[in-house]
This record gives structure tokens, C-alpha cells and sequence, in this order.
């Protein structure tokens, strides 16, 4: 049974003013300080209704954010989907013809396949290729606490921890098909300091997720030390989040039939002492926890046969410093 849709209570904003940008690709804004210092990029609308990262990009560019060093790009990934964007039928602007966060691998990227994605993606990745620090702001389908993703590597780990929020890290993907752009290679790779990181802000249309998505960001800004101390003390919400808990992806279940369904109304980071422990059924069968001390991420309780219906998760050993 699909669950019931949650209200849509942010507005998307008006992004007119922003499609001309200044890098001659549309909705591509870069900020330059004038002095040495990273390329620091956030995304928003990499999926078109997850309005949070647009209001927070809005409002950053509102409130006058400049870098203090190196530059500062903030981009509209899927304008497109986002412009499609209707409270009536939230959930259908996710994209146009394909998710843009599954395409970042240099065969399709290089392909013949077209699409209006893959044409904002191939239009974009020479920026990604400049990007020493990239923010992707994301929102969920449930009412789950805000996430940091991100693949598990150190450095990742390491800025994930610098930013301060979301309370709670989760590495690995136990993905389905295709790569996100945090995994893009050039991202996805020990050997330079690259970092790609997506942050979930909470539910699509909550209000709160908005609020996390500006935090994230200026935490992100802050971490990297390229804005004032006072700009962000005076526009951050929670300066002083909780410590942080890491959680490593150890699985994940695929729906493989149409009648995939949760056995309550899990919302994400619900927890189970035993593995074996049902949690859905699908097409008869039980879903059973892998294993002792299991943590339920990002359950989608709309899984369609074929689609990631949860992933599963433990808790990390902090690393030592
Ligand atoms: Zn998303």
C-alpha cells in the first residue's frame, strides 16, 4: 500500500533571476574571491522536487555570500525538472527523461544515449572537473532525520566530520545501477583530496529541511573556511549541532515484486537488536534484518518492483584520528 503523500509546505522559489549565471552555462553562478584558495561548489535541484536546496541557494544568494578565498560555484543542476516542479503532483519533477544522479560514469557520460539530463550532465562535468569540494543538497520521501552520504572514503569521512551536521554519516551506497555524482571519478578517487557529498535534509517538502539545507551548506562553507565567521554566525540556525554518529551501508533490498511492502511505518534510523527480524514482505516472503544491530536507511515504502526498497546499516567505528 503506497503511504499517504506528506503536504507539500515549501514554496519554490522564482530562479529566473539566476539562469543567466556568469559561466556561460545557465543557473551556473561563480563567485570568485580574488584570492588562492579550493573551488567550492553546492548543488541544488539534482532532482527537480526536492525544493530545500533551491530556497537555500536562493537565500545564499539573498544574503551576499562571497568567498574569502579561492571561488564559490552554487548551480541549479535540473532547472529543468525543477521548472516542472507542481505541489499537485510533487513527486513527478524528480526529472525529465532520466535521474541525473545515476548517469556520472564515463561510459554514459561519453555514450551516444541522449537525454535532456545527459545534456545538462555533459554540459556540467567540466565544471565538476575544476570542483575541489562539492555539496549536493537532496530531500527524502519519509520523515527520516537528515543524512550526509557519502562513499566511506577518508577524506570524505574527514570533511563529513569538519562540517558538523547532520548528526548522522552514512558511508557507502548499496546502490542499484548507475553512479551518483558523488561518485563520479574524479570525486570517487584516494588519490587527490576531491571531495563530492550529498546531504539529505529531511522530507522533500517539510519545512524543516529547508532550514537544514541552508545549515548544511553554510557548515560546509564554514568548514572549508572561505566565508566570514560572522556571516555564518548570523545566519546559521544551529551553530552548535550534537556530535556525530557514523554508519557504514551493509546492504540493501531491492523490491522484486510488485507487492513490496514494510511491516510498519519505518521512517529511517529505526534500529534492530536481531538480525532475522522482519521488516517487510514482498510477494509472500519475509524481509529479514542481515544482521545483529541493524539500522534501517532511506526506506522507501513506494518501492516499484525492481527499485531500491531500503538500504541496511551499522554503526561505524569512529576512525582514529
Ligand atoms: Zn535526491
Amino acid at each position: 500500500m503506497p503511504v499517504r503523500e506528506h503536504s507539500v509546505d515549501l514554496t519554490a522559489p522564482d530562479i529566473s533571476a539566476y539562469r543567466k549565471g556568469n559561466t556561460g552555462i545557465d543557473f551556473v553562478t561563480t563567485l570568485d574571491s580574488g584570492a588562492p584558495g579550493p573551488h567550492v561548489m553546492i548543488n541544488a535541484v539534482t532532482h527537480g522536487n526536492e525544493i530545500c536546496g533551491a530556497i537555500a541557494l536562493d537565500r545564499l544568494f539573498r544574503l551576499g555570500v562571497r568567498p574569502t578565498r579561492g571561488t564559490l560555484t552554487l548551480a541549479f543542476v535540473n532547472h529543468a525538472a525543477f521548472h516542472n516542479f507542481d505541489p499537485a503532483s510533487p513527486r513527478l519533477s524528480r526529472f525529465v527523461d532520466q535521474d541525473i544522479n545515476r548517469v556520472w560514469t564515463e561510459e554514459i557520460l561519453d555514450g551516444p544515449e541522449n537525454s535532456s539530463e545527459l545534456r545538462r550532465a555533459r554540459e556540467l562535468r567540466p565544471i565538476y572537473d575544476t570542483v575541489d569540494h562539492l555539496l549536493d543538497i537532496h530531500s527524502m520521501g519519509t520523515l527520516s532525520p537528515p543524512l550526509m552520504l557519502c562513499n566511506g572514503l577518508d577524506k570524505e569521512i574527514a570533511l563529513a566530520t569538519a562540517i558538523a551536521v547532520p548528526e548522522h554519516i552514512v558511508c557507502g551506497s548499496g546502490h542499484v545501477v548507475g553512479k551518483r555524482l558523488i561518485e563520479y571519478t574524479p570525486f570517487n578517487d584516494t588519490a587527490n583530496r576531491k571531495t563530492g557529498l550529498l546531504v539529505e535534509c529531511g522530507q522533500h517538502w517539510a519545512r524543516q529541511s529547508a532550514v537544514t539545507a541552508l545549515d548544511t551548506a553554510l557548515h560546509f562553507l564554514r568548514a572549508l573556511d572561505v566565508i566570514k565567521a560572522d556571516f555564518f554566525a548570523a545566519h546559521v540556525r544551529d551553530a552548535e549541532p550534537p556530535a556525530q554518529r557514523l554508519l557504514e551501508v551493509t546492504g540493501a533490498v531491492v523490491a522484486r515484486t510488485a507487492q513490496f511492502h514494510f511491516v510498519a511505518d519505518f521512517r529511517g534510523l529505526e534500529s534492530f537488536a536481531s538480525a532475522g527480524t522482519v521488516i517487510g514482505r514482498d510477494g509472500g516472503e519475509d524481509v529479514v534484518t542481515p544482521h545483529d544491530d541493524c539500522i534501517l536507511v532511506m526506506p522507501n515504502p513506494n518501492a516499484a518492483k525492481g527499485m531500491r526498497a531500503v538500504r541496511f546499516a551499522r554503526v561505524m567505528k569512529q576512525p582514529s584520528p
